[in-house]
């Protein structure tokens, strides 16, 4: 079969090769992959970032991708509830299952957890296999594009469910990329109301589809994003802020959005350390709430969100290609062209 593989250390260093299938280990299921996202993380692999090479230590050649569907083509003997031909999609964090923190359902923060496309062997291939414990058929009104969004729509969903938005509260997302949207999205589906989102200028289009999709759309370079908050918050400020910018200016421009007694949910990496006032945390009583990824239980909701905001979800996807041009996908991201670019190995 044909992967795109990381082969080389350092920046770049990629390549699409020819790859032996995978095989079919106990417990496993075979899957011919039919769509793979490129995510934040595969283009920080991409780019070898010191904080996700020492999270996953990846050795090298590595299939890269994480977030994808695709259609049983083996299922491992005694593996039941899955049949070759089915549909699916599945959840690439291997938790250990054994640890307090699996135990007590919180697999995304297992002490032991490699990811494909980081640690293991990923989807940016014709066919990747996992445990099936991990993988979930698809409904028939999912298709196999927006399946492929599962992984990262369960990022926003199980962020939204840590912070326990609800319906009416004011939401800011900050940064526009492709979590941003998708909680941006998520939320509004959840009854939040209204959503801003912030952006920079670079961000233009994005915030126009972000308006399209029903959300407020601030150009935090030339706007004041927080009195615009205060405009639509009866001079309060968001009850909850997302962080999704992964910078350290995001982090602060939260801390001017959100209400007294609100709370800031960080999802983005922001790299280094981050100059936090804390007496202003304390003063205002603002909550500073951590997610990472989600839980088996966020995997078992998430259907149910794709089949209602699916339409808008889908609309995130910029761009579509052939695994053998796997690194233009990249590039879009890197110039910011690229919101969610889809491989299609089968092309
Ligand atoms: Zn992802
Ligand atoms: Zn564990």
């Amino acid at each position: 079969m044909k992967a795109f593989a990381k082969t080389k250390p350092g920046r770049g260093g990629v390549e699409c090769l020819d790859w032996d299938v995978p095989r079919v280990g106990p417990g496993e299921v075979l899957i011919q992959v039919m769509a793979a996202g490129i995510c934040g993380s595969d283009v920080h692999v991409y780019h070898w970032s010191e904080d996700v090479i020492r999270e996953y230590q990846p050795t090298l050649p590595l299939v890269m991708g994480h977030e994808f569907s695709g259609v049983v083509a083996e299922v491992a003997p005694h593996v039941e509830g899955l049949k070759a031909g089915d549909r699916v999609t599945a959840n690439p964090v291997l938790s250990c299952g054994n640890c307090s923190f699996c135990k007590g359902g919180r697999q995304n923060i297992c002490d032991h957890r490699p990811l494909l496309g980081a640690g293991i062997d990923g989807a940016f291939a014709q066919f990747v296999s996992i445990r099936s414990a991990n993988v979930y058929r698809l409904d028939d009104g999912i298709s196999f594009e927006l399946g492929a969004l599962s992984e990262l729509a369960c990022v926003a969903l199980h962020a939204i469910e840590k912070v326990g938005l609800i319906s009416g509260n004011t939401i800011a997302v900050v940064g526009a990329g492709p979590v941003g949207l998708t909680t941006m999205i998520l939320a509004k589906h959840s009854g939040a109301g209204p959503v801003l989102i912030t952006g920079l200028k670079a961000d233009r289009e994005r915030l126009e589809l972000a308006k399209e999709i029903g959300a407020i759309p601030i150009e935090a370079e030339s706007m004041d994003a927080s009195r615009q908050i205060l405009e639509y918050s009866n001079g309060l400020g968001a009850d909850v802020v997302f962080e999704t910018s992964g910078s350290s200016a995001g982090v602060i421009q939260s801390l001017n959005l959100v209400r007294k007694g609100g709370k800031i949910c960080l999802i983005g990496l922001a790299p280094g350390t981050t100059g936090i006032p804390t007496a202003i945390v304390a003063f205002r009583e603002i909550e500073l709430v951590g997610t990472r990824a989600y839980t088996s239980k966020t995997w078992e909701k998430i259907f149910h969100v794709l089949l209602n905001a699916g339409e808008d979800l889908k609309r995130i996807i910029t761009h579509r290609l052939p695994l053998r041009l796997a690194e233009d996908g990249f590039r879009l991201m890197e110039t910011r062209e690229g919101l969610k670019v889809m491989i299609l190995p089968w092309q």
